[in-house]
Parts: C-alpha cells; sequence; structure tokens
C-alpha cells in the first residue's frame, strides 16, 4: 500500500536563528510549515546578537521577545574610533534605543521551543538539499511530505559553486565577555585598531556590569593582547577590567548566493557579511520579513515569488557586503589613497546631520535601502 503522503507549503531545512524565526512567522500566517534541523535542540552559541529595533519588535510579534530571560542590554549611543582621525563619531537616536543585545542561544532557544509547541519542528534530521526531487516529495521520518516551495537556512556554509563572491576571506573573529567596575551606560564602541576592528557591546545583564568583545583580525591573537587592547581603550570608561576565562574564535566567510529557482534562501545562506556592522542576522529577519509581505501579493504555486524575492534582497545584500567588506579592506591596507577615503567618509558622516540620519535609521532597520 502506498503511503499517504502529506501536503504542507513550505519546508524550511535549517532551523538555527533564521529558520526557526521564519518557520514561526509562517506558522503566523496560517501556512502549513515544517522546519528540520541536523542538530539537537541544545546548541551552545556562546556569543550576542545586536537586536537592531526593527529586529526587536519583529521578535516581540512572534512572542520570542518576552520570552528572553537575561535581561537584553539597550545600545543606546555607538561611539565609532579609529587611529586616524581625532574626533570619534556619535550615534544615537532621539526617538529609541537603536538596538538591545541578547544571548544568541536564549533567542534560540525560545524560538524552537515556540516550533516544537505548535509542532513544526523536527530536531536531528538532516537532508541532503542538493538531491531534492522536482515534484519535492520527501520521505522525513518514515512520513511522506509533499512542499510547495522549500527555504534554505543553513547557514553560511551552504554548499553551492553557484556563488558570484566567495572569499573566504583570512580574518577571524574573537569573542568572549569581560566584567567591568564601571556603568557601561549602554554604549556601544567600534574601534577600528591597526591589526582589525575591536567592538565593544553591553552584555546581558542584571548590574550593566559586563560586556562583550568582538575582536576581528587576520592575526593569530593571544589572550594576553586582548586583554591589554581591552584594558588600554576601556580603562577609563568602564573602570577595573576582568576578563572571563574563555574566549570563542570564529572564521569569517564572506559570501553572497546567485538565484536557485528551486529554493528560496534566508539569512547566512543567502548572505553572508563581516560582522564589523553587527547586521547579518538583521538582514536574515528583513528576508523573513520581504518573504511574508510577497506571499500575501502572490500565489506558492507561482515561481515568479522566489524571483521577485531574490532581487528585493539582492541589493541590500550586496550593499552590505560591499559595505563592511570595503571598510575592513581600507582599514587593512592603509596608504595615502586609503587614508584619504577614510577620512573623507569620516568627515562626511561627522558633518552632514542629513548622512548620518540615513546612516543610524539603516542601522535601525527602521528604513528600507530598497523595496
Ligand atoms: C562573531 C560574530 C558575531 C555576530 N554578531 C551579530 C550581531 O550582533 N548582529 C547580527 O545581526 N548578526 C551577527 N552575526 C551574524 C549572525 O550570527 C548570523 O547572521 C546568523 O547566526 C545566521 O543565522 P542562520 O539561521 O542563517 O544560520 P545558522 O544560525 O548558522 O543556522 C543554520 C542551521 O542550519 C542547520 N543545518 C545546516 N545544514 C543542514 C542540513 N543539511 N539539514 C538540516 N539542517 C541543517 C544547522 O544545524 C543550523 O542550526 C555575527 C556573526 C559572527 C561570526
Amino acid at each position: 500500500m502506498k503511503k499517504k503522503i502529506h501536503k504542507y507549503d513550505f519546508l524550511i531545512i535549517g532551523a538555527g536563528l533564521i529558520g526557526s524565526l521564519a518557520a514561526l512567522a509562517l506558522h503566523k500566517k496560517k501556512f502549513k510549515v515544517l522546519a528540520i534541523d541536523k542538530q539537537s535542540k541544545n546548541q551552545q552559541d556562546k556569543r550576542t546578537l545586536a537586536v537592531n529595533a526593527n529586529s526587536k519588535d519583529f521578535l516581540t510579534q512572534l512572542g520570542v521577545w518576552g520570552k528572553i530571560k537575561s535581561k537584553p542590554q539597550s545600545i543606546n549611543k555607538i561611539i565609532i574610533k579609529d587611529y586616524l582621525n581625532p574626533n570619534p563619531l556619535i550615534f544615537e537616536d532621539k526617538i529609541e534605543p537603536m538596538g538591545n543585545v541578547v544571548f544568541n542561544k536564549e533567542v534560540l532557544l525560545e524560538a524552537k521551543k515556540l516550533c516544537s509547541k505548535n509542532k513544526i519542528l523536527i530536531n536531528n534530521f538532516s537532508l541532503d538539499y542538493n538531491n531534492i526531487p522536482k515534484n519535492k516529495i520527501l520521505t522525513i521520518k518514515e512520513k511522506r511530505y509533499q512542499f510547495k516551495k522549500i527555504i534554505l537556512c543553513v547557514g553560511k556554509n551552504l554548499n553551492s559553486n553557484t556563488n558570484i563572491d566567495s572569499i573566504k576571506n583570512q580574518q577571524f573573529s574573537y569573542v568572549g565577555f569581560f566584567y567591568h567596575s564601571k556603568n557601561h551606560k549602554n554604549i556601544a564602541y567600534e574601534i577600528f585598531t591597526k591589526n582589525g576592528p575591536l567592538a565593544v557591546l553591553p552584555s546581558p545583564d542584571q548590574n550593566n556590569l559586563m560586556s562583550t568583545f568582538i575582536y576581528s583580525s587576520k592575526k593569530d591573537i593571544k589572550k594576553h593582547e586582548i586583554i591589554d587592547l581591552i584594558r588600554k581603550n576601556f580603562n577609563l570608561s568602564h573602570g577595573k577590567i576582568n576578563l572571563t576565562k574563555d574566549i570563542f574564535k570564529y572564521p569569517i566567510i564572506v559570501k553572497i548566493n546567485k538565484l536557485k529557482s528551486n529554493f528560496i534562501l534566508l539569512g547566512d545562506a543567502f548572505r553572508s557579511i563581516h560582522p564589523v556592522a553587527g547586521q547579518g542576522w538583521n538582514l536574515g529577519i528583513k528576508d523573513i520579513q520581504t518573504l511574508c509581505s510577497l506571499i500575501d501579493q502572490f500565489s506558492l504555486k507561482d515561481n515568479i515569488v522566489n524571483e521577485i524575492y531574490f532581487a528585493r534582497r539582492f541589493l541590500e545584500s550586496a550593499i552590505y557586503l560591499s559595505f563592511t567588506s570595503s571598510l575592513n579592506f581600507l582599514y587593512e591596507n592603509i596608504n595615502p589613497i586609503t587614508k584619504n577615503i577614510i577620512r573623507i567618509g569620516y568627515q562626511g558622516l561627522s558633518n552632514l546631520k542629513i548622512a548620518k540620519n540615513i546612516f543610524i535609521k539603516q542601522a535601525m532597520g527602521r528604513i528600507n535601502l530598497i523595496d
């Protein structure tokens, strides 16, 4: 006897920080959705996420934000410094915090809990997305399913030979935490040092006395070098500094993928950018929002949804990728020309109020470059 085929609207392959949220958003819109992930529930990601104002609203609407246990830390001001310009650049919004810092693992835990509660998630199941039949009929944990659309949220390691821009950047990000005796005052910092950018953000903590750092560099960095760097730059603002024991090292992969007509790509599977701007995941949230608005307008049977989605998300992804990569390139290759480009850009942002406001609203996800 032939097995029953369960008919679904969406299969989401990869239920990480983007896939699990995409599943919840589509489920909320009353689509029949199934998300699968090759890993189990307990993933130990030690990083924090700078969640911009738009992404915070999105998590709130899905019921995830209210469930996060550690107190999120708002970012009320961002200070950018480098070793070429005498004065810092200061960004702040008069109306609302620019973002909030939360632990990755808590967002993922709560998103996955909600997925499980709604019976839309299967853990511990890996799918070879390179061999999906044209009719999209698949057997998952002994059940047969047919899907209208397949969404890939498998992260930056999407194995594909169709990258139009695939640069395995030599940089690594070193991530850790430190306690300090003075209140961080909800200020985030980005310092462009000679060896790479160092970001310091308030970390979730009841007393505002803990911060996290992300230091990206091509050099093989030792722990004592990070301690010295942080003490040198933050003793004045943060007081006595004590680094926690572990430092985690993440490779930086910079890439953007081409249109794949049979899949919709979300999050890092679509594009993976340098973490210097803290925007990779926030762009993934915009991917989900764009997809949700398109499927209100088009039938799922229509393949044009895949193409319009790609067109809408490609340009913004390419702009962010070029911006973050160029920034690193300029600071890594200092010569009279690159020095001048940096100085002009820096002064432009410092003196032109309009440019500064657009920059702030864009970082907050409050305006769309393309829509
Ligand atoms: C150091 C660092 C700091 C960062 N900080 C920020 C920040 O502050 N703000 C921000 O916006 N972004 C930040 N980012 C970027 C952000 O972490 C990523 O954009 C985000 O995690 C991508 O989520 P994702 O769901 O696309 O991929 P992932 O979180 O990698 O999820 C992919 C999922 O797919 C599953 N999977 C893979 N293959 C299969 C398969 N074949 N079958 C089933 N499941 C599969 C995996 O198990 C995994 O759960 C940072 C990145 C780095 C490196």
